[in-house]
């Protein structure tokens, strides 16, 4: 069994001079990269983690992030990656539920988790800092981890308080020869929270090891060497592969981008000219709208891949004229690794399509409300996946897990058509399709519609409560900079271009919406809100 750690520890041997990571200029190669993890991992056995404990991570994408995640792999211990961004209140319920004994954060944080850390089993916190790996921290950071404060007095004699850099400076110690095996959990991955309370995924050595085996055999090179734009953060499972992961694997070096605003994304791609980006639509979105993208060379990009939610086609057609690059749109969810579907680079790409299953992935289509026959080509359905990616379950929720999962298939919750060639289109989730006067409406094909409109930047769709119909059809929409729109004007553009019943009977405008931390739209938000109107 060959797992992440012993991929990083080949790269090392292979290439011990090659740079691994890239934070602002500072460089990282393989070689000390290895050494890193095996120093901070000797440091966790230390503090008495053993195999099967967990260890939290608050961090975005910095050199410590990667260290620690793959330290806390290779002494069999499981990884749990929290968001920089969450409350207090959602940092309780993940590291209490993961039942994480030691924290690594940043020094911006330290006073928050200290004073959350009586409420949680974790003892030790390791904070590492900016400063740490630059001599002068630029400000990369704000606003993503608020704002700047130092660690009081106080706090830095507390208890079971280590600096990072102390850490990682120790004589490398002896190290626990752990033996890793596939079935074993590596991580408990939480899940977006996009549709309900998130979820710890138990996700094994297995699961990881042949996802990034199987996610690398459909990238080919594109030159002798790619680069890759770290910018995903690496806290949710779509990042933590297809750019921490994969780059690894592959020996890449991997320019780390902590605040993957459309400014930063853009200064990173001029700068360290990443060659591949994968990448999620509203960061594509933010790219074009940002004024800076016609004077920023973008032609260093040769492939590009996204996932996690529909990449409007108009998006893509926009980012492929700027760049030159080619677009693969992907799929998965937190459950699968993520990666399930991936359009081929070289072969056909279908565009609106996700693409064909990744090797030993298999896929059923089924009757929505009856999990057992098949729909035929071209019909929708709910998907189902099975393979090597696929989770063990949910930790601690044997009843979510078992919803989740029959005889190894897992159910996506996402309605699907499959066309005679095998190719996959996502039609919408099921839980956001709007059941309208009998019709079941996707929300997606009225956004396609929107994002066409030269006004719109963005666009989404919800059923609110409506006495005759059952769900009438909102659309919150975001204009362009500098434009205006009436709801009258944008109601008549629908008429031409969509069947009656798809017609929406509200328009709001909206400066921005809501979304999680990888830019989904938090429809939940909108709909409670509408419901509390509506009573
Ligand atoms: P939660 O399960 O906590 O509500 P979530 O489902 O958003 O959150 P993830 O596991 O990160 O959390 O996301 C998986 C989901 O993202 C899929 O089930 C699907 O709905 C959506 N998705 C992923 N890729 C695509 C894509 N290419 N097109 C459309 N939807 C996608
Ligand atoms: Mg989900």
């Amino acid at each position: 069994t060959v797992c992440l750690p012993d991929y990083l520890k080949r790269s090392a041997t292979a290439f011990p001079d090659k740079t691994a990571l890239t934070f602002q200029g500072y460089r990282v190669s393989f070689a000390k990269l290895n050494d890193m993890v095996d120093r901070f991992a000797a440091s966790l056995t230390d503090f008495g983690v053993k195999q099967g404990d967990s260890v939290a991570i608050l961090l975005p994408n910095v050199i410590p992030c990667v260290v620690a995640y793959y330290a806390i792999l290779r002494i069999g211990a499981i990884a749990v990656m929290n968001n920089p961004l969450y409350s207090d209140r959602e940092l309780e319920h993940q590291f209490c539920d993961s039942r994480s004994k030691v924290l690594i954060t940043l020094d911006l944080l330290g006073n928050r988790m200290i004073d959350l850390r009586p409420r949680t089993s974790i003892k030790q916190i390791v904070i590492t800092s900016i400063g740490d790996y630059l001599p002068f921290p630029k400000n990369l950071l704000f606003p993503l981890v608020g704002k700047k404060k130092g660690l009081s007095a106080d706090v830095k004699a507390a208890d079971n308080l280590y600096k990072w850099k102390a850490l990682l400076e120790r004589p490398s110690a002896s190290m626990p020869q752990v033996t890793l095996d596939f079935n074993d959990v590596a991580m408990y991955q939480y899940t977006g929270g996009t549709t309900g309370v998130s979820k710890g995924v138990m996700l094994t050595h297995g699961n990881l090891s042949q996802q990034v085996q199987h996610v690398s055999a459909w990238f080919p090179s594109f030159g002798s060497d790619e680069i890759m734009l770290g910018a995903l953060p690496f806290f949710h499972v779509f990042g933590l592969t297809t750019a921490m992961n994969l780059a690894i694997f592959k020996g890449w070096n991997n320019i780390l981008v902590p605040k993957p605003q459309p400014p930063q994304l853009l200064e990173a791609i001029s700068k360290f000219k990443p060659t591949f980006a994968p990448l999620v639509p509203t960061m594509y979105i933010g790219m074009l709208e940002h004024p800076d993208i016609g004077k920023t060379d973008l032609t260093s990009i040769k492939g590009c891949f996204s996932g996690s939610a529909p990449l409007p086609v108009e998006v893509i057609k926009a980012f492929e004229a700027k760049t030159g690059a080619i677009i693969v749109e992907g799929f998965g969810m937190t459950e699968s690794c993520p990666v399930t579907h991936i359009n081929p680079f070289k072969g056909k790409r279908k565009v609106g399509s996700i693409g064909i299953p990744l090797p030993d992935t298999e896929c059923r289509i089924v009757a929505l409300g009856d999990a057992t026959t098949d729909v035929a080509i071209g019909e929708t359905g709910e998907l189902l996946v099975k393979g090597p990616q696929v989770m063990k379950g949910y930790w601690n929720r044997p009843d979510a897990t078992a919803e989740a999962i029959t005889d190894g298939w897992l159910h996506t919750g996402d309605i699907a058509i499959m066309d005679e060639e095998g190719y996959f289109y996502i039609v919408d989730r099921k839980k956001d399709m709007i059941i309208s006067g009998g019709f079941n409406v996707y929300p997606r094909d009225i956004e396609e519609v929107f994002f066409e409109h030269p006004k719109v930047v963005e666009a989404t769709a919800i059923g609110i409560p409506h006495p005759k119909r059952g769900e009438a059809i909102k659309v919150f929409v975001v204009l362009r900079e500098g434009q205006t729109a009436t709801v009258e004007e944008l109601l008549k553009y629908c008429e031409d271009k969509l069947a009656k019943y798809k017609w929406p009977t509200e328009i709001e405008f909206r400066d921005e919406l809501p979304k999680t931390s990888v830019g989904k739209v938090l429809k939940k938000e909108l709909r409670v809100m509408e419901q509390q109107k509506a009573r």
